[in-house]
Formats: C-alpha cells, structure tokens, sequence
C-alpha cells in the first residue's frame, strides 16, 4: 500500500516560511492499493495539488473513493478545487457520516453555491455517488474499511483500512474521552486506558502498519483546549503504542505550530515513544510512505464490535431522551440544547422517578446525573440493566459527571454505563455524543462490553 500526505495540516491553511517543512495545506491523504484501488482521505487544501497531479495521470478515466471523516472546512475546502470532479467519464464515490439530519451531498454542494464558488456541485463532469455512513464496516473493491465514530464537535468518523496484508488508520479530528489521561501513560504506560471509548479507539487502532493521527495539541497546551475536539500528541503516541500499531504520523497540526516547534514535538514524541517499537514521524506534505504488503492471514482479527451495517438511515428525530440531574441548571442547560433538535425530553430531578419515568416511556437514551438524591446514577444504571424489559436493559445510558478520577469510571462502566458526558460541556458536544449515541443503539449494536 502507498500513502502519500497531501496536506496534514489542521483547522486552517497556513502557507508561508514557517511551515515550509512540514507543509500549510489542510488534510488530505492518498492511498493506493497494491491492485490500484485509489483512496483519497480528506479533501481539504492539500487536494488541489493530489487533484491536479491525478488529472494529468495517463490512466483515465479515473475511478476513486473520496472519504470524509466530517464537513469541517478544513476537510473539505479543497472539494471545488479537486479536478478528478470536472472531468466527464470520471467516477467518484463520495463516503462521510450520515445522522445530522442534513445529507452529504447538501452540505458539499452548500460551499459550492453561487455565493461562494462559481460552479456548482451539478455542474461537475464527474459521475459521483453519495454515500451517507454510520460507524461499521464495508468493501471498497479489495480495500477493507472500518469506520468509527470519534470524539469531536461535529459528527465524524475515523477510517480503519486494511488490504495487501496491511493497516493504515486514519484518526484525526479525536479528542481523548477521558480528560485525565489516567490511561496509558497514567502509570503503566503499555496498559489500557480506563475510559472503554478510549480503550475501543485503541482496539480499532490494533496492530496498524501506519497510524495517521490527531496531534493537534501538546499535554501543556491541552488543558486551555479542552473540548476543542483534538489529541495532545503525546497521548497519540500513547495510544499507538497501546495498540502495538508499528508507526504512527503526527497529523492535523496547528496552525501555530512553525516548522521547529513541530520538529520539537516530534522529539518528545520519539522520546516517548523510545524502546516501544513505534516509529514516530510527523507527517509532511508530500511525503510518501511505503508499506509492503503481507500475506493476508498475517492481518490481526478485525476490532470487536465493529461489525454493523456501514450505511443506515437518520435516527427518528423524535426520539425520547431521559434527563434525569438534581440540578435544574443542568437540566435547562441540555434541554436547551437538544429540544431544538427535536427530540422528545423527559426530565427527573431524582434516581428514582428517573427509574419510574424510563419504565414507563420506554426512551431512546437516559442521562444520568452520577450525584443525585437517592438512586444515584450507578443505582439506576444497575436497575435499568436487571430490568425485565429486554429494550430497558439494552438502553445507552450516560452518566453526567465531573472530572473523574479513573476508578470512578471504571466503576460506572463495570454497572453497566455506556460511557460518560463530563462537566463543563459545550451544546456541540452534547449534540454530537447523543447523535453518535443514538446512531450506535438499535439491534444487536450493544455489545456489552
Ligand atoms: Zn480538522
Ligand atoms: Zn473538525
């Protein structure tokens, strides 16, 4: 397999004598089968060079797959620039989340209006297909994909891809769920973090040959950041060496990272990583990576629960969403934020009407406050997961918590919650876990772990 960096750039474009090394362009990443399966990851700034490059290739017309991980700018800035598009003959599979209740294609041909670019998405010569996803996995011809939800503002998937033998995983726009970090480098470095989500990022990171990945921030600069939806990079290294992933590409930098702050980045990186196995690069723009393919058996297992439809319709937007917070600011705060997203919210201020209010309506997704009178969030938990009623005991449930310590965590997940919605959070994330949340739940998506 060939991968060749495009832009590895992160939030904005940024050009100039700072950033020669490392490049300005924003992501975008070429990856190409040993059978010639051509995959584009990303189409932000760095597409304009790949999609110049591609048109004047011999080969045409052209075939491709085109994978968004989410519509940021910065992902997909670059798609009015992308020639492959223009030229008749030409076709193109176009992949990036579904479930935020506006489709792909309205939201790529929404850059392209009059307003802002003269052409518009109609007027492309290309055949282009739109495919809405949701996390599972999939075939591109002999190209395995895995996609899976990551942790960010806006609804976005990271891709697993394996063939030839070989594993690249792309993972950038991901913020860690636990924000201690009582994970890997919490102590022993080599264990699994605490978290379960950050234990699954790490599982679906499993044994990759290249881990391209979020290094947005370093651990100094990450507490000013928090809920920006990115990875200090020295956590990367953490969780690449907690997969046994062989090398791992520094991705998505900052804007405000020069040339020589990155070079020292990588340095603690590398020292980080010493003795592990991992080889730590910070990915260029226009560097190629080669990785020489593998008898296929020699591939590690596919991650544990992965294995859902790839593509699926919009959860019902009038889904049931239990709030239960004795807090009533709490309360206000997420109705707020997701009644105007249509959903249909019950709210408790204690465990035990929250008990009462669930089996008797039966909703979508419980919120639970850790603290309450009473019941407490883990109290309700276990009821809701003894219950009798098959779809109770099956219901996400997400503790609202604090700045927990990691045996607190650990606590809850081992009663049987989904995963945690930490204090203070912003209306995007909550808008965005509960999508994914949402997305994650029908037959068979539990896997109880
Ligand atoms: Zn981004
Ligand atoms: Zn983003």
């Amino acid at each position: 397999m060939r991968v060749q960096f495009w832009g590895t750039r992160g939030s904005l474009a940024k050009p100039g004598p700072t950033t020669l090394r490392y490049g300005g362009n924003t992501s975008c990443v070429e990856v190409r089968t040993a059978d010639g399966t051509l995959v584009v990851l990303d189409c932000g700034t760095g597409a304009h060079d790949l999609g110049l490059k591609l048109a004047a290739s011999t080969k045409q017309p052209l075939r491709g797959h085109l994978l968004i991980t989410h519509t940021h700018w910065d992902h997909i800035q670059g798609f009015p620039f992308f020639a492959p598009l223009f030229a008749r003959g030409n076709e193109w599979d176009i992949y990036a989340p579904g479930g935020l209740g506006q489709q792909l294609e309205v939201t790529l041909a929404g850059q392209m209006e009059y307003t802002y670019f003269p052409i518009t998405l109609a007027q492309c010569g290309a055949a282009i297909r739109f495919h809405d996803l949701t996390e599972g996995s999939f075939e591109i011809g002999t190209l395995r994909v895995t996609a899976r939800y990551l942790n960010h503002p806006a609804l976005a998937l990271g891709y697993r891809l394996e063939a030839d033998g070989v594993v690249v995983v792309y993972a950038v726009d991901h913020e860690p769920h636990a924000r201690d970090h009582a994970g890997p480098a919490g102590g022993d470095r080599r264990g699994a973090p605490v978290h379960r989500e950050d234990q699954r990022h790490v599982e679906w990171l499993a044994g990759a040959d290249l881990v391209i990945h979020d290094a947005q921030y370093t651990v100094e600069e990450y507490p000013q950041r928090m809920n920006w939806g990115h990875t200090p990079a020295e956590w990367a290294v953490d969780y690449a060496m907690a997969a046994g992933a062989k090398r791992l590409a520094l991705f998505h930098h900052d804007p405000q990272r020069d040339d020589a702050a990155l070079d020292r980045l990588l340095e603690v990186c590398r020292r980080r990583a010493a003795g592990s196995g991992l080889d730590v690069f910070a990915a260029a723009e226009g560097q190629v990576v080669e990785l020489a393919s593998r008898a296929v058996g020699a591939i590690r297992p596919e991650p544990p629960g992965t294995a859902a439809s790839p593509v699926a319709t919009s959860p019902a937007a009038a889904d049931t969403i239990l709030i239960a917070d004795d807090d009533p600011t709490i309360v206000r705060l997420l109705t707020l934020t997701l009644e105007p997203q249509g959903f249909r919210l019950l709210t408790a201020n204690d465990g035990e009407t929250a008990l009462r209010i669930a089996r008797a309506e039966r909703p979508a997704l419980v919120l639970l406050d850790w603290q309450m009178p009473g019941a407490d969030g883990i109290a309700v938990t276990r009821a809701l997961r003894a219950d009798r009623d098959a779809e109770l005991r099956d219901v996400p449930v997400v503790l609202i918590t604090g700045l927990s310590g990691g045996e607190n965590t650990a606590v809850g997940f081992e009663a049987g919650v989904t995963d945690y919605l930490t204090k203070p959070f912003q209306p995007s994330h909550v808008r965005t876990r509960v999508r994914t949340w949402l997305l994650r739940r029908g037959p068979g998506s539990r896997d109880g772990r």
